[in-house]
């Protein structure tokens, strides 16, 4: 079978390799010539673990292929998944241009039956959107099918939350897209992976409800964090405690300076809007994406409180990626804890294992160092803003040496309290007093 992806991102690319993988034939079409020029050089442009592999082997085999011509790929594949972005507009709603465009770009080039899928995180109500966007734009009259196919991948293990996930949703019309789908797919079907198969509608909201329920665990647990640092309770022993009850489960129970990425705080807010256009209000996600921007300022006072004036200060910052294994900056909350330290006239110095050349673009005032131990050199206080495996047995003498300062901040708490306080550091981490 060949299929098509409209929108080599992150979700596309790594969509477009695994489904090679699965033996079909995909055609990856984006209108960033730069991008395009790159991958069919086998040349990935952002860092996911494995994925540059897996695109040399399926380019090699003939099962993977790149244009910019959207034309392309819709005459030759039956099924097309548009994974274009759906940023957040200024009042938190998703951003629905690029799926728009996309619509009317595959109107214009059908030849024939087409499934078309959203891969894209969209509003519900979408996929009757882009039906209708579709039977206007079409040049003649051709037979076609809307499904809503929502991605749950996680950067930074892309690849193994496609080959192996939890669930895949489909949410369909017709008997015949299903059947389809289920073909597409049928590598984890043997695998017992389950299908949830609804209406689209449904599918569309599993992916917002999802994402917001995760948002909910981080928020509630940050919140528990707080309260914990002034009750004198250890906020991981709270989470182990809580996450034994297999009705809470242990995931996303860990405390820090809030959540970050390209998804959850723009699906939290587009969800929220959803909600408030159908007249209703959403109390908990108003005060998860509340408690979230909360947060980021409880960490900034929490080094306000330590260090006194933030004037002059230099603040090493170890992390900038939203989270490990990515170089993902889109919101990450090192991103708004910089910018606040450097209104607060502080002078910053960085180290990020994989992330530096995305924040140079949205950073460029910052110093960039070429290690750990560098970015330590000369600084009043460290501060860990991502939890990288490399940050996690630090030299911390050779640390103290370098830092001039005594200030260590643990916002994802992946050190022991005492074992620092020991090497003379004053300490700070998150919901452990
Ligand atoms: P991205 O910004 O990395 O990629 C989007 C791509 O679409 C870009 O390369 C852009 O050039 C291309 N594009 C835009 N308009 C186009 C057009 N008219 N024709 C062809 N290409 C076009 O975005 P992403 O992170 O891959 O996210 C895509 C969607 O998937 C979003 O809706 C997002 O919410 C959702 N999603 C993302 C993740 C994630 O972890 N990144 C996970 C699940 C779902």
């Amino acid at each position: 079978m060949h299929i098509g992806i409209i929108g080599t991102g992150y979700v596309g690319l790594v969509t477009g390799a695994c489904f090679a993988e699965f033996g079909l034939f995909v055609t990856c079409t984006d209108k960033d010539e730069e991008k395009i020029r790159s991958l069919k050089k086998g040349v990935i442009p952002f860092y996911e673990p494995g994925l540059d592999e897996l695109i040399r082997r399926n380019i090699k085999q003939g099962r993977l292929n790149f244009t910019t011509q959207i034309k392309k790929a819709v005459e030759s594949s039956l099924v097309l998944f548009i994974a274009v972005g759906t940023p957040r507009r200024g009042d938190g709603s998703a951003n629905l241009k690029y799926v728009e465009e996309v619509a009317r770009e595959i109107a214009e080039n059908i030849n024939d039956y087409k499934l078309i899928v959203t891969k894209s995180t969209v509003p519900v109500g979408t996929g009757e959107k882009l039906r209708e966007i579709i039977s206007k734009n079409l040049k003649e009259q051709i037979d076609f099918d809307i499904v809503s196919n929502p991605e749950f991948l996680r950067e930074g293990a892309a690849i193994e939350d496609f080959m192996r996930p939890n669930r895949v949703v489909i949410g369909a019309k017709s008997q015949q897209a299903i059947a389809i789908m289920k073909d597409l797919y049928k590598p984890l079907y043997l695998i017992e992976t389950p299908f949830v198969i609804t209406n689209i509608e449904t599918a569309e909201l599993i992916k917002y409800a999802s994402n917001s329920f995760l948002a909910t665990k981080i928020s509630f647990i940050n919140e528990i964090a707080n309260l914990c640092e002034r009750v004198g309770a250890d906020v991981h022993m709270v989470a182990k405690g809580m996450g034994l009850d297999q009705r809470i489960g242990p995931k996303f129970l860990h405390p820090g300076p809030g959540y970050g990425g390209s998804c959850l705080p723009k699906d939290t807010n587009a969800l929220f809007k959803i909600a408030e256009d159908h007249d209703v209000y959403l109390g908990i996600i108003d005060a998860v994406i509340k408690t979230n921007e909360k947060q980021r300022e409880v960490m900034i006072k929490k080094i306000k409180d330590a260090i006194g004036v933030l004037k002059g200060k230099t603040i090493t910052i170890l992390g900038l990626s939203f989270k490990p294994n990515t170089d993902d900056i889109r919101e990450a909350p090192s991103v708004y804890i910089i910018q606040r330290l450097l209104k607060e006239k502080a002078h910053i110095r960085a180290y990020d294992p994989v992330s530096m050349g995305e924040a140079y673009k949205i950073l460029p005032g910052i110093k960039y160092c070429k290690n750990a131990y560098d970015a330590a050199k000369g600084a009043d206080a460290i501060v860990i803003m991502t939890e990288w495996n490399q940050f996690r047995n630090l030299d911390l003498d050779r640390i103290k040496r370098q830092l001039k300062g005594p200030y260590f901040f643990d916002l994802r708490n992946i050190y022991e309290p005492q074992k620092v306080k020991e090497k003379g550091f004053k300490y700070f981490c998150v919901g452990r007093t």
